[in-house]
Order: C-alpha cells, then structure tokens, then sequence
C-alpha cells in the first residue's frame, strides 16, 4: 500500500513540476521530500552511501582521462548542436602522402600467407622498411625526429596496414600504443627523452611493455613483480639503485625488443628514498642488453606470428634513474599506465578491427558476387543478402565511431569510458563480422593457404577481443563503472566532496550537488516519460541536420534520457550492490555504448555530405541499435532486483510498451546492394583500405574477378537466354561460350570477355592443396629453417 501511495504521489509531483517546468529549487524541495520517504520505504542507509555505493573501481582509473560527449549521453539530454559544430577530422597534406606512398609500398610487400606460415615473422627487408619509413615513431613528435602525426592519420595507417598483414599492423601498432614512447612524452625525464625518443622514432629501439605477469591479467594492478631500493654498483660505481625480479608473459615485441618497459612493485625497506616501504608499481625502461634479462622466446599467439613471448629476470641491478620521469616517479606507474591507456585505446583495437572489418566487406561483397550456387551469386540469396547487409551496416558504423574516436583524441581528450566503447564494440563487431563473412565464404574460408584470404583474421579476432582490457571485463565492469563515476554530472563532485574534503565545505558542496542530482533525476524521469508517451516526438534534435535523419536524433534524446534515469535509479536502488551485479551493469554499459555508436553513425552522415546513397546503412544501424538499445534497458527492468522500482521504473520508461523495431530486411537488401555492385558507395565504405593492384595474389585476383564478372554479366544474360530458347545446346566438356561463339551468338571480343572473366572466376574459387606430409621432409632436404614449403 506504502509503495502504491508513494508511486502515485510520486507520479503526480513529477507531472506538475514538470508540465509547469518549476524551478530546480521547487524541483529539489520536492525531490528530498521524496528521497527521505524512499529511503524510508526501501531502507536505504544516508544518502552518501547510496549514491557513492556504486564505486567501482580503483581511484586512478576515475581520475584517469578526460570525458567529452559521453558527459552529453549521460546527462540524458544531448546538445546535438555541439556534436554536430565538431568540425569533421581530417588528414593533413603530408599524413595523406605518407598513406599513399610508403604505407601502401608497405602493404604491397606483405604477403600475409608467407609472413604467417613460412617465415613465421615479418621478413627482415619489411622489418627494415618499417623502421626506416618511421613507422615506429609515427606519435612521437617532429622535434624528436618522429612523424609527428595526429591521431587520425596514426589511426588511418594502422587500419589499412590491418587490411593486410595483421602481424605489420601490430608490430606498428604497439610502439605507438601505450608503452615506452607514450610514457616518455608524458612523464619521462628530459635526459631520458633525449636520448631515447630520437632512437625509438629511427626504429633504432624496438620498444615493448611488459605489465602482465602469470598471475595477474585483468587484475594487473596486483602484480607479483618487485623491486627493491638499494645501493649498488653501476658502471663501476656505487649508485642508489633497485633489484628487480619479474616473471612476465605475452608481451608483445617482447622477444625482439631492445627496450623493455618494465611495470613492477616497488619496496624500499631500507628507506633510502624516503618514509614509505611500500613505493607501488613503477615503470622503468631496461635495455634488453643488461646481464640478467630474459627474452627471446616466443608464444604462437594463433597463427598472428607478430612477436609475442615471456620474459623474466632474477635481481636484475638497475639504477634508480631508468624509472620513467627519474625517482620522484617512483610508485606512481598505476597512474601513469592508467593516465596513458585512453588515448591509445581510443585507437589501436578500434581501428585495426575497422581495417578488418573494411578488408571483409569490400572482399566478402566481391565473392559473394563471383561465387554463384543455383545459377546465381550468392550474394543475391536472401540468406547470404542477410549476412552481407549485416557485415556492411557495421562497416559504416564502424568507421564513423573509429574516426569519431581520433577525432575526440585530436581535440586534446583522453576519453577513458569512450574508448572502452570503442574498444568493445569494434573487435565484438569485427567479431560477428568475421563469422557471417566466414559463413559466406564457406568452405574457401576454412582451407588455409595462401589462396584464402580471410581464415587468418578468422583466427586473430580473439586476440583483439582479449587485450587492452579483456572484453567481458570492460563490458561488466569498465564502461559503466568507470561511466557512471566519470560522465555523471554529480556523482564525481559527491564523492570528492565525501572524500576529499573537510568540515562546512564538504557538505555544502555535497548538498549543492546532491540536491542537483535529485533535481537531475526527476528531470530525466518526466522527460522519459514524456518522451515514451509522445513516441520521442518531442525529442530534442540539432538545428540542422538531415530531415530524413532527425527522427533518429528525437529517438536518440529520448533514449539518453531514460539512460540517464535508469542509471541514477539502479545506483539508488542497488547501491555499493550493483559494482559486483555486472550483468546489470554490462546492460547499461550497452545502452551508453549504442548511444555513443549512433551519435557517430549520425555524425559521418553529416560529415560526409549527407550522400543518399549511404543511407540504407544509416537506415539499418540505427534500427539495429535503438532496438539493441531497447533491449538492454528492458533486461535491466527484467533483472533489477527491487520489483516495485522496476514496475515503476518501466511505466516510465515504456509508458506505451516498447516501440523501437529492429531493422527491415528491405534496408538490408539494400545494405548488401552496395557491396555487391562496383560504385562510390562501396569505395567510400572501405576507403582508406589496401586495396591489391594487378592480379598478384588473391585479393588483387579476386577485385578484378568482382569487376570483370559485373561487366560481363550481359554476356551472361545472352548465354542463358540462348540455351533457354534452343538458340543453342549444352554438351558435355564445352562451355557455353564457346558454343555461343560456334552460333555466331556472340562476337570474339565478347568471347574474349567471357573468357578473361571465367578464368578469374575459376582463379577465386581455387582452394589450396599440400602434399600429404604438407612438404615436411622436402623441407627437411631443402631448408630446415623453414617449417612448410610453399602450397604447390
Ligand atoms: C596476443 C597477446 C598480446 C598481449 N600483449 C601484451 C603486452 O604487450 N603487454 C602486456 O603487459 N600484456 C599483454 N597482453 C596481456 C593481456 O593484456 C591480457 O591477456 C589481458 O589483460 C587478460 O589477462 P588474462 O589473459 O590473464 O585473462 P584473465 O585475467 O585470466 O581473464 C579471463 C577472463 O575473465 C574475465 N574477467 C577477469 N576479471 C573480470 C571481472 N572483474 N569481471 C568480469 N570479467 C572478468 C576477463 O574478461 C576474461 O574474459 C597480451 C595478451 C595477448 C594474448
């Protein structure tokens, strides 16, 4: 009866206030008066409590990067206006020409078959042209001899290196990742900068990180690895220095770097540099070369063959300036590697899952054109159309979050919660890209060789899915963990008035914002609801944008809205509970995720112009992700574990049931048209891609077997008409064309045509063959450095 009373006393105060639009004061009043007889009624402890409860994680990831538009998501009111006047990202001049001359001269020497089975590595010469190009130093700046690139042109050369040879884009990728140049820049001390940046931007130092140990993964903040203050003698001198142990696996670069950064415990028992014996994990850079390192051996991280491996050290002796920024650094590298990874998550995983998802599209498109079953490509039955749409809408979204990301980076962010998003959606999205293309390719895709084109990046996908954050973790835990402390308008500002402050201040500060925060959830509560029974008429939209996109910003607004509310109302409800309810938490999380992906989405569509052309998978992505949207908050509804809050909270945040729909098949019809056929829409999907020159392998083969079987398909039509109408008969060993040719039913330049085009077809479906032993003791004879021979 009390609840009863409470939600409809509620209901009421809501409407008035919030059809009279009272003043916040009102709103507050109102609102603590509530607060008061809800906490009453659930039994919650003070209000501190309930909204700090849903501290997630540690202090350094809070205070860790910057937030930019998902401070807009979370306040459940977008100003459309501000994303859109964020002028579109571009490449400068000098980025452009570094893409078209030696990133694609790279690219051309990969042959990822002879890189992933035969050499088992990035031959020497690519190794070379990697470093002498720049590559390796393409974040750190002019001054210090590297490229000096934004992040857009550094994430525009990973992705198409991605579109290749996976092993060249992660061995790029990861010096200009979080790791020793990264940390240099930030915190390394002048004389370290000196010497090392010029040398890592020459590829003169192969960096790598080493953070993760056996023991500590997801959790490496729990580390294992010490090092202990003391004195010893360095260069024949006795210096303040520490010996460290570590034990470290997976590192990647790891058994080929000369320069190892190094994360490891701290302790300085003796107190040589100062009160504290417990300094906490620091980052030192080790020259490889010092007695006592370990590397060399390698993993097989599945088939990727990029240089991945252990390495380890007993009291190894170092001097204490090999810490990153010297020994007032000491114990502070959580903060450091924390302060570093949004930045270069925001691009290393997002983007090399965009290459690959372009390089599946444009090339999965392609065959399911080549390929035909039942007398026609494959790609024009409905089941293939299904996957292929799907696999092309995720492209677009894809790139529009990819660039949209380097964008927030280049504009001086460090976006902490987006860049978890990205990195979660982009290798999930690549994920089930992989597999549908997988399914179309079928049985092309499973025989490896250097004929197959995908079954390698079919392979890696978990690689993208485990690193920098293992996917599972930053979906339950990160996103909206780390979100809702850092994109809140209030929570933060609570916590440190909690925490970090003293005597009237604090709590002045934390009622001022605690009071706003009621006021901010009511808010959010009627918007919510008045947007659920308007069907998101009112939605706020931006003052320009496409007509035929504006409903999409009204869903979007109404969407953030109910976000907003439901995440205040699960943080009440569910307090310091909800940090271990990851699956609540992981479905909220996907709600922020969707929100951000189709502010992209909707972004790129302006951006570029508005093209009519790209709007199927405008179209489909938006369906596909309000609808996704949808779900996840219904999910939270079903599991919230307070009933009388979720009935309440689903009234308002469905008053009308629930009415977004997921996409129609006709979008994905058309979703799949553009891949299917030659054009601006398909080039513009997976511009910035590699895309092969001449018939030299099989991507380049299969392109121009793509082009050739579209031009040729008159010829085709011709053919089948002739035999349906007797015009000609079918005999066993003959192909149509030369019997078409026999009757005069086509000229010699069209039988020329018609043959290029069925020798490029038979080219693309060819499968590779080994002899039985897969050439082993040929091998044996012939180079025993070598594992395989070349597939005959
Ligand atoms: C190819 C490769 C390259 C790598 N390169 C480097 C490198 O250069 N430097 C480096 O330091 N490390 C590197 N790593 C390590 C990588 O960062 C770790 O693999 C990753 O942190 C996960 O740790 P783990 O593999 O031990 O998995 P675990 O920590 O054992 O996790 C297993 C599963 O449990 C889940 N999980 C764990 N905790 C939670 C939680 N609280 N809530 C929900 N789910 C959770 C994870 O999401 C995962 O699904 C690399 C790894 C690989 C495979």
């Amino acid at each position: 009866m009390h609840v009863l009373e409470f939600v409809l006393a509620g209901l009421v105060a809501f409407l008035v206030c919030g059809y009279f639009q009272l003043p916040i004061l009102v709103w507050t009043i109102v609102a603590a008066a509530f607060g008061g007889w809800l906490s009453a009624l659930a039994g919650f402890g003070p209000a501190a409590n309930v909204v700090l409860g849903g501290l997630f994680v540690e202090k350094e990831a809070i205070d860790a990067g910057t937030v930019w538009w998902d401070a807009d998501l979370f306040s459940g009111k977008p100003d459309w206006n501000k994303l859109l006047a964020v002028p579109a990202p571009r490449l400068s001049a000098e980025e452009q020409a570094f893409l078209d001359g030696p990133v694609e001269e790279l690219c051309a020497m990969c042959n990822d078959w002879e890189i992933t089975h035969e050499h088992q590595d990035l031959p020497p010469h690519v190794w070379q042209f990697i470093k002498d190009k720049g590559f390796l130093g393409m974040i750190i700046p002019k001054q210090y001899g590297g490229l000096g690139f934004s992040a857009l042109a550094h994430s525009a050369v990973v992705m198409k290196l991605s579109t290749r040879s996976a092993a060249a884009a992660i061995s790029v990728m990861v010096p200009n990742s979080l790791g020793p140049a990264e940390l240099l820049l930030h915190y390394g001390a002048d004389e370290q900068k000196n010497h090392y940046l010029p040398r890592l931007a020459k590829g003169l130092e192969i960096p790598c990180f080493a953070l993760t140990s056996p023991e500590a993964g997801s959790d490496a903040a729990s580390i294992p690895d010490y090092g202990i203050v003391c004195k010893g003698t360095w260069q024949g001198k006795e210096v303040l220095g520490m010996r460290v142990t570590w034990d470290k696996r997976y590192i990647t670069l790891g058994p080929v770097a000369t320069l190892l950064g190094l994360a490891f415990r701290l302790y300085d028992p003796e107190h040589l540099i100062g009160n504290k014996e417990d300094l906490g994990i620091t980052c030192a850079l080790v020259p490889t070369n010092t007695p006592g390192v370990n590397i060399g051996r390698r993993h097989l991280p599945l088939n990727a063959v990029f240089q991945n491996g252990p390495n380890h050290g007993k009291d190894v002796f170092m001097p204490l300036d090999w810490i990153i920024g010297g020994k007032d650094y000491a114990g502070k590298g959580w903060m450091m590697l924390m302060g570093c990874l949004a930045a270069g998550r925001a691009i290393s995983l997002p983007t090399s899952s965009t290459g690959g998802v372009k390089a599946l599209t444009r090339f999965t498109g392609a065959y399911a054109r080549v390929r035909s079953q039942f007398k026609t490509p494959i790609g024009k039955l409905e089941g293939v159309e299904e996957a292929l749409g799907r696999i092309a809408a995720n492209c677009y979204v894809m790139d529009a979050t990819r660039v949209m990301t380097a964008g927030a980076v280049d504009l001086g962010e460090k976006p902490a919660v987006l860049s978890a998003i990205a990195k979660y959606h982009m290798t999930e999205r690549a994920r089930s890209s992989v597999n549908d293309a997988m399914d179309i390719v079928g049985g092309k895709g499973i025989c490896l060789g250097p004929n197959n084109w995908i079954g390698r990046g079919y392979q890696m996908t978990p690689i993208a899915i485990t690193v920098e954050g293992a996917n599972i973790l930053t979906r339950t835990l990160i996103i909206f963990g780390q979100g809702a402390i850092r994109c809140h308008p209030y929570v933060l500002r609570e916590m440190r008035a909690a925490k970090e402050m003293q005597g009237a201040e604090a709590s002045r500060e934390f009622d001022d914002a605690f009071t706003s925060h009621i006021g901010h959830v009511i808010s959010n509560g009627v918007r919510a609801w008045v947007h659920g029974i308007t069907s998101s008429r009112l939605g706020h939209t931006p003052a320009n944008c496409a007509e035929e996109t504006r409903h999409y910003y009204r869903f979007t607004s109404r969407l953030s809205a109910a976000f907003a509310f439901l995440a205040d109302m699960s943080m009440m409800g569910m307090g310091g509970a909800l940090k271990r309810k990851e699956k609540i938490s992981g479905r909220l999380g996907d709600v922020l995720s969707m929100l951000y992906l189709i502010s992209a989405t909707l972004k790129r569509y302006e951006d570029q112009g508005r093209l009519k052309e790209d709007l199927p998978l405008v179209r489909w992505a938006m369906r596909d992700m309000t609808y996704h949207a949808q779900h996840a908050i219904d999910q939270v509804l079903s599991n919230f574990p307070i009933k009388w809050m979720a009935t309440m909270l689903r009234w308002t945040i469905f008053p009308l049931g629930m009415s977004f729909r997921p996409p129609l098949d006709a979008r994905n019809r058309d979703s799949a048209q553009i891949v299917l056929a030659p054009g601006a829409a398909r080039d513009r999907l997976t511009a910035g891609m590699y895309v092969p020159k001449g018939e030299t392998d099989a991507t380049g083969i299969l392109e121009a077997a793509f082009l050739a079987t579209v031009a040729c398909e008159p010829i085709d039509e011709k053919l089948r008409k002739a035999l349906k109408k007797g015009k000609m008969a079918a005999r066993p060993g003959v192909d149509l064309g030369t019997l078409a040719l026999e009757k005069n039913l086509i000229t010699q330049e069209e039988f020329a045509q018609w043959q290029r085009k069925e020798s490029l077809r038979k080219a693309v479906i060819k499968v590779d063959d080994f002899p039985q032993d897969f050439g082993r003791t040929a091998l044996v004879d012939a180079d025993a450095t070598r594992p395989f021979v070349r597939a005959a």
